[in-house]
């Protein structure tokens, strides 16, 4: 649905500011690497078993342990990495957030020139 009907919307021309700023944006897309979906999380975990080893002093925690979660057909999923496959694909969500990042950029500087313009975009 549409508020209302626009007449008379005034139009604001990205500057030659706001150009450089884009095509600045798209040259770091332009380096995109490979990416994965989700999040990466590596963690320690204490057991808290008497004589464990993680309760030692000085304390040694079992791990790490590396997670990754996504969504899965709007299911959340889990997965453990091996060490080998983190060290692999660790970057690879690091990738992907530094390209949601800019692309979030993107889309700010463009709102802002269309907000620019008139009838309260
Ligand atoms: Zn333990």
């Amino acid at each position: 649905m549409v508020d209302q009907d626009v007449t008379g919307g005034e139009v604001a021309d990205p500057s030659s500011r706001d150009q450089a700023a884009q095509q600045g944006i798209a040259r770091r897309l332009g380096e995109a690497g490979f990416a994965l979906p989700g999040t990466y999380l590596e963690y320690a975990h204490v057991c808290g078993k008497p004589n464990c080893r993680c309760g030692a002093d000085p304390p040694r925690p079992h791990g790490p342990y590396h997670q990754w979660t996504r969504k899965v057909d709007g299911k959340t999923v889990t997965r453990r990495l091996t060490a080998e496959q983190a060290r692999l694909y660790g970057p690879w969500f690091k990738e992907a957030q530094r390209l949601r990042s800019l692309l979030s950029e993107l889309e700010t500087l463009s709102l802002r020139i269309a907000q620019r313009g008139a009838n309260g975009l």
